[in-house]
């Protein structure tokens, strides 16, 4: 049974007090955190072309890299949430019902533009 986002979180809490690490985590440093982990998963792409990471990423050593900073990313994500008390698939399920508001299928289907820019 794969993981949900509660076992992930319980599975990252738990880590996190196992170390006392919970004074440390204030929402300022944790969307700081999560800043520099999604800075480091930009740097595994920056300057290379489609080709280039097309190629990169049939290494599995590679992949590996990339699916590290994911879950770093990931994870600050889930520590943020806890947090800052949000209740992060019910955030992102709102979320989603507002952009498809913004990006209605018939308007923005194979289209990359802002909402603004749909018409
Ligand atoms: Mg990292």
């Amino acid at each position: 049974m794969p993981d949900t986002c509660a076992d992930l979180l319980a599975a990252a809490l738990a880590f996190r007090d196992e170390r006392e690490w919970k004074p440390f985590h204030r929402p300022k440093d944790l969307a700081l955190g999560l800043l520099i982990e999604a800075g480091e998963l930009g740097e595994l792409f920056l300057w290379k072309t489609e080709e280039e990471i097309a190629r990169a990423l049939r290494d599995p050593a590679v992949r590996a890299r990339v699916g590290e900073e994911i879950a770093d990313v990931q994870l600050f994500l889930l520590y943020l949430a806890d947090a800052t008390a949000t209740d992060l698939p019910a955030a992102v399920r709102a979320k989603l019902v507002t952009n498809a508001r913004k990006y209605p299928v018939d308007k923005a289907r194979g289209r990359a533009d802002k909402y603004t820019e749909l018409g």
